[in-house]
């Protein structure tokens, strides 16, 4: 189990909650024991072992997307409370639960079929086994757009990058969320054991969760990564710029871009994406309100979606009404594509398969 840095968690316990206006999770259901301080005041107290891991507990700490708003306005630069608050409610063994029943089935098919969705859907596009380009699609594309593979290879295709696909298994982190990091660090293992048989330099993945996990949890553990990682805006903004993919007109003009929380605040991901859509002649980005690093979460962050859906939901809702009606909303993260996509009268865009629309059609 990794350390909790109790100063730290203890400073968060005892704050008056300066951030409660940047916790999406907060703002969403409206109760203390899930703002920031809240969830700290928990964790703390387990920590001292004043407080069971009883199953309300482990719902109120785990009700945090990882989102990292909360880094926003705190006092505390060196506070990584997501991490924090996982690492507090993560057991010591096997004999211990940090897991919710609901999360079962999910644990169950990341062991079975390495997915949290069950068996990966058939995947097409066109693989050059040896290529030094890994395409890592990630559990959550894979699952609810099979389809866009194949539209992203055409992509590579056309900017004339030879890549590979593996038959990849989950990066781990929904594991470690749920609870389960023995099965997350033997995910890890076998695709750090995929991506050396592959022979791949460089991994581009188009999920913020993926590269997160890949870029700091991966060491945090103990492997040694043997390929470089790349986000996806910014390896196709490249490919833009070396004049390789030349994008052409498209339809629609007025489009937003939800900027991904992962890509905002930890990969530091604001200008790349809004210059790949700048570089489709005619497009005029509407910024929502919050944008950039100020970002707010589609309620899609560590796996939400599965685990608390209802409250994935409504904040996604809230989020939504961030942006001005009529403009399609374009974001750059499966888990945003899919939150955002469930209000009916949002249209959301996939960036990449907006490029590729624009390049190859
Ligand atoms: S995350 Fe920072 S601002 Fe928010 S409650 Fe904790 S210490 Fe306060
Ligand atoms: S990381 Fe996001 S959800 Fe978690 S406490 Fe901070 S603002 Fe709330």
């Amino acid at each position: 189990m990794a350390e909790v840095n109790m100063e730290q968690l203890l400073n968060c316990a005892l704050c008056p909650n300066m951030c409660r206006c940047d916790c999406p999770v907060l703002q969403a259901l409206g109760h203390e024991k899930v703002a920031p301080a809240g969830k700290a005041r928990f964790a703390a107290m387990h920590q001292q072992d004043h407080l069971e891991l009883s199953n309300e507990i482990i719902e109120a700490i785990a009700n945090c997307l990882g989102c990292r708003g909360c880094t926003v306005l705190c006092p505390f630069p060196e506070l990584n409370l997501c991490d924090e608050l996982l690492y507090a409610r993560t057991p010591d063994s096997v004999d211990q639960s940090g897991q919710l029943p609901a999360w079962e089935p999910y644990l169950a098919n990341l062991k079975k079929y390495g997915s949290p969705y069950g068996q990966k859907p058939p995947f097409g596009g066109k693989s050059s086994r040896g290529s030094d380009v890994l395409y890592f699609v990630g559990c959550t594309a894979l699952a609810n757009h099979p389809e866009s593979v194949a539209v992203i290879g055409k992509l590579l295709q056309q900017a004339g990058v030879n890549y590979q696909l593996i038959d990849e298994d989950c990066c781990g982190y929904p594991a470690e969320t749920w609870g389960d990091p023995n099965l997350a660090h033997s995910l890890a293992a076998e695709n750090i054991r995929k991506f050396v048989e592959c022979g791949a330099k460089k991994l581009v993945t188009c999920c913020p969760e993926c590269w997160l996990i890949f870029t700091e949890r991966y060491k945090k553990w103990g492997f040694e990564l043997p390929l470089e990682i790349v986000a996806a805006p910014a390896y196709f903004l490249g490919l833009v710029k070396e004049g390789l993919l030349k994008p052409a007109a498209i339809e629609q003009t007025k489009l937003s871009y939800h900027d991904p929380c992962i890509w905002a605040r930890t990969a530091k991901l604001t200008k790349e994406p809004r210059q790949l859509l700048e570089s489709i002649p005619g497009i005029t980005i509407e910024e929502p309100l919050f944008s950039g690093e100020l970002t707010h979460c589609c309620g899609g962050g560590r796996m939400f979606q599965l685990s608390f859906p209802k409250t994935a939901e409504e904040i996604a809702k809230r989020r939504l009404s961030e942006f001005t009606v009529g403009a399609g909303i374009v974001t750059a993260c499966p888990f945003c594509r899919e939150g955002l996509s469930q209000e009916n009268n949002a249209r959301i865009i996939d960036l990449l398969e907006l490029l590729a629309n624009a390049c190859c059609s």
